[in-house]
């Protein structure tokens, strides 16, 4: 009898404490990552093709993990080294991810172009040349990354800032001035224990094409994001992530030189990578504390039609075996998150920056960040108006689901914005 009593009273002890947030209510955030360099190296990967064969490395992979908690909610944002990161790969790390809700896990590429495929590309014949037991090594890094974030999960608190990146770092390679120079930063800063004040992560989200070193130079590479994160950690920052934008048709790494050269050269990686993370640092470093932001996430599904051959082709014919779950239709996560006075949606491949403008603008927030290329990563997303235009458009028309994936996709993230509280 005493022990059913005390058992009683315990619990409603601990009710009455989690009714007034006494456990719950505080942020935590903790971070981790891992190399995912396969070694020996492997041939890398820039698009539809055969990968190419490399010779040496210029920094390494990695797989980096983001934890936030507040209350019962908690999210893992994560981001891959590679040129696209499938959600036929992301599930099988979300399956082995343990204390996280798989919709709450965020997977993003960052769109280098010198690392190993991860779509299975296959050729004319159907043969692909991925190679499929690195992929399979990289799924248990990503998740053991996100697991070890979740272990270090302390009380923290945050920045958010988003300014104008200044110098050259990004333009638009089909036209010059047609791209968006807001960064996004979000920090995490430790409020106890013996990293109190030390930063726990810095996350930067910006809008570019790493591809300075490409896929055809003997070159394994995270490209320009390699240098950025050593920036930003050799400065205090904790440990780095970087989360792309909407970059696609045609923004890139401003590597343009005298008599229309350019510089493609690790160099140029280090010069672009540093640049950004001194204008990352710089523009959270006056932002204010904020003290126990919310956290708020939210995920849905959405269906788009497969209307190009070629997409289809690769779909059907990839050793990674999509699923379907009706005929010619991809179905992808979407997420909405507020992180405090932020909002962040994400776009399952690379939206054009007119796209990227509009949702921004849609947002109910000053701080609206955009994480392309996340949890799928289906070729360019294009309006309607745009798809078989210009000539220019030609190539990303081609690398497009279709005529309709843009509509699809805004009305699917305006639908979140409107379901969702205003951040
Ligand atoms: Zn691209």
């Amino acid at each position: 009898m005493v022990t059913s009593h005390k058992k009683r009273f315990f619990f409603l002890l601990t009710f009455l404490l989690l009714s007034f947030g006494v456990f719950a209510q505080s942020l935590k955030v903790g971070a981790a990552k891992r190399i995912i360099t396969p070694n020996p190296l492997i041939p890398v990967s820039g698009g539809i093709g055969a990968p190419n064969p490399v010779t040496e490395k210029r920094g390494d992979l990695f797989a980096r993990a983001l934890v936030l908690e507040n209350g019962n909610t908690r999210i893992a944002i994560v981001s891959v080294d590679n040129l696209g990161w499938t959600s036929v790969l992301g599930n099988k790390s979300r399956a082995l991810i343990k204390g996280i809700l798989p919709e709450n896990v965020i997977i993003a590429a960052t769109h280098t172009h010198s690392a190993p495929d991860a779509y299975g590309f296959p050729d004319e014949t159907g043969t692909s040349y991925a190679d499929l037991k690195h992929l399979d090594w990289c799924v248990i890094q990503i998740a053991d990354a996100v697991n070890e974030a979740i272990k270090n999960l302390e009380p923290a608190s945050l920045k958010i800032a988003m300014d104008e990146a200044k110098g050259k770092i990004a333009y638009n390679y089909y036209a010059p001035e047609l791209y968006d120079p807001r960064c996004g930063v979000i920090q995490a800063i430790a409020t106890s224990g013996k990293k109190k004040g030390q930063k726990i992560a810095t996350l930067v989200n910006y809008a570019i094409h790493p591809e300075v070193l490409g896929s055809d130079r003997g070159i394994l590479s995270p490209d320009l994001c390699g240098p950025l994160y050593d920036r930003i950690e050799s400065k205090g920052g904790g440990m780095a992530i970087f989360l792309n934008g909407a970059q696609g048709g045609m923004v890139t790494a401003d590597t343009r030189r005298e008599e229309s050269k350019e510089a493609n050269t690790w160099e140029e990686c280090i010069r672009i990578g540093e640049l950004l993370g001194d204008e990352s640092l710089r523009i959270i470093e006056n932002a204010p504390i904020l003290v126990n932001p919310s956290i708020y996430c939210v995920a849905k599904n959405l269906e788009i039609p497969i209307e190009s051959d070629i997409m289809r082709y690769i779909l059907k014919n990839s050793p990674l075996n999509y699923t379907f779950k009706k005929e010619n239709n991809v179905e992808t996560q979407v997420n909405l998150i507020n992180i405090g006075p932020a909002q962040i949606l994400t776009i399952p491949g690379e939206a054009l920056p007119n796209i990227g403008y509009y949702l921004k603008r849609k947002m109910p927030t000053k701080y609206p960040f955009l994480f392309g290329l996340a949890n799928d990563a289906f070729g360019y997303i294009l309006t309607k108006e745009d798809f078989n235009s210009f000539k220019r458009y030609e190539y990303i028309s081609r690398t497009s689901l279709g005529e309709m994936t843009a509509d699809a996709y805004i009305n699917h993230a305006l639908e979140l914005i409107k379901e969702s509280p205003k951040p």
